[in-house]
């Protein structure tokens, strides 16, 4: 049965990853769905065995991590991941994918640290203001260094790396992260389990040091990119862990600067911690002002869209992709008002009525159907006829032709 899906957008995260060809972007986001896919199947799934099981079954199947958006679940949040191309030949298709996604993680092989597709990435994130987090994955490797990878972070990408997590050993030895703004390690000695997956322990004593060094330097960072941090942090005064977190929130959503974490993939090592920060420091759809377009006619009147229900319904159709069991699919993303299946819209850069089909969420594990979806939300509409990527859907009342969204983020209330 078709379901009605308006979400509270303050639980939504559509989110990219980014990466270099082999830096493991595959292995990250298959780990993610393992993980979220865990929470989605509650009550069927009880081994991490049978987790990855059915991931290959489906894997098989055609579906999982192909589609352009997938849907999942972490912690009561819902994590859009749009599929961002790895390879510089879809400089367009990565622009697109940057245009719909509100926040990205850059994933970096500890090795190999800032290779050239990240750099043209990143520099085209740039141009958006995409707040973007960093994953230093591969800490397993031999010769992987995670202190030189930040540093490269600063000199080839210029970025204001926010180190949030140290390394606890090496290569082979490489057992977790310090947690820096909570004090405290991550360990993974054991095998993957459900649930929580790391044991949270005292900081090892001979990083004791090192620690207090980075954390130093972590509040120091924030104080420049964040005038509450700066004026309890001239004062001397202590601060919550809320109080980071905020700020850091605050700091990622203004795109001043880029908290990096750091594990491996491979090992589901790290992966838990990186879906928290998701969740706490990515922007959520009403996070971003409102999608600037412009009158059909005239390229100078400017209208806006505010990520809200209530205003008409405008989206923009990002990739065209060939399901085998559904067709032609659509993927748009609903800015603003609500996009119904059966509905009739218009796409204002051809000038003609379009039908909207069936309407669907793809999962790692299914397809849902749904009968409307609300503003923030990432779909695959089937039976378009006329619709190619770029165009723009809007209500047939409230024509607009969409071009990029307003970043950065308004400025949010320091408490
Ligand atoms: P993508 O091209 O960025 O999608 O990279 P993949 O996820 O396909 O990974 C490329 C290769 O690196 C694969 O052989 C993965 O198994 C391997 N890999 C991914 N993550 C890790 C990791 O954390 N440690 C190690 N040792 N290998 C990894």
């Amino acid at each position: 049965m078709a379901v009605d899906i308006t979400t509270d957008l303050k639980v939504v995260r559509n989110i990219g990853i980014m990466a270099h060809i082999d830096a493991g972007k595959t292995t990250t986001t298959e780990r993610i769905l393992f993980y979220t896919g865990i929470s989605y199947k509650i009550g069927e799934v009880h081994d991490g065995a049978a987790v990855m099981d059915w991931m290959e079954q489906e894997q098989e199947r055609g579906i999982t991590i192909t589609s352009a958006a997938t849907t999942c679940w972490w912690k009561d949040h819902q994590i859009n991941i749009i599929d961002t191309p790895g390879h510089v030949d879809f400089t367009a298709e990565v622009e697109r994918s940057l245009r719909v996604l509100d926040g990205s993680v850059a994933v970096f092989d500890g090795v190999a640290g800032v290779e050239p597709q990240t750099m043209t990435v990143w520099r085209q994130a740039n141009k958006y203001s995409v707040p973007r987090m960093c994953f230093v994955n591969k800490l397993d490797r031999t010769g992987a260094d995670f202190f030189r990878c930040v540093d490269m972070m600063v000199e080839r990408l210029n970025s204001t790396p926010l180190v949030l997590q140290l390394p606890i050993g090496a290569e082979g030895d490489f057992l977790g992260v310090v947690d820096l703004v909570g004090m405290r390690a991550l360990t993974w000695r054991g095998e993957t389990t459900m649930g929580e997956d790391y044991s949270v322990e005292e900081i090892p004593a001979e990083l004791a040091d090192q620690a207090a060094e980075y954390r130093e330097k972590l509040l120091e960072t924030l104080a420049d990119a964040d005038d509450a941090v700066m004026e309890k942090y001239l004062e001397g005064e202590e601060l919550s862990v809320e109080e980071i977190e905020a700020a850091i929130r605050r700091a990622t959503l203004a795109d001043k600067l880029n908290p990096v974490l750091c594990g491996t993939a491979f090992k589901n090592k790290g992966v838990q911690p990186l879906l928290d920060a998701v969740v706490k420091y990515l922007p959520s759809p009403i996070d971003v002002e409102g999608i600037v377009g412009h009158a059909v006619n005239d390229e100078d009147e400017e209208i806006i869209r505010k990520p809200s229900d209530d205003e008409p319904f405008s989206g923009l159709a990002y990739k065209i992709a060939s399901d085998p069991h559904l067709g032609q699919l659509v993927y748009v993303r609903v800015y603003s008002g609500i996009l119904e299946s059966g509905g009739n819209v218009l796409n204002s850069v051809t000038g003609r009525k379009e039908r909207i089909g069936k309407v669907y969420q793809m999962h790692s594990n299914k397809r849902e159907e749904i009968a409307s979806v609300g503003a923030g939300q990432i779909v695959a509409v089937q039976g378009l006829k006329d619709t190619k990527t770029g165009h723009t859907l809007c209500a047939q009342n409230a024509p607009v032709i969409l071009e990029s969204m307003t970043f950065p983020a308004p400025v949010i209330e320091v408490a």
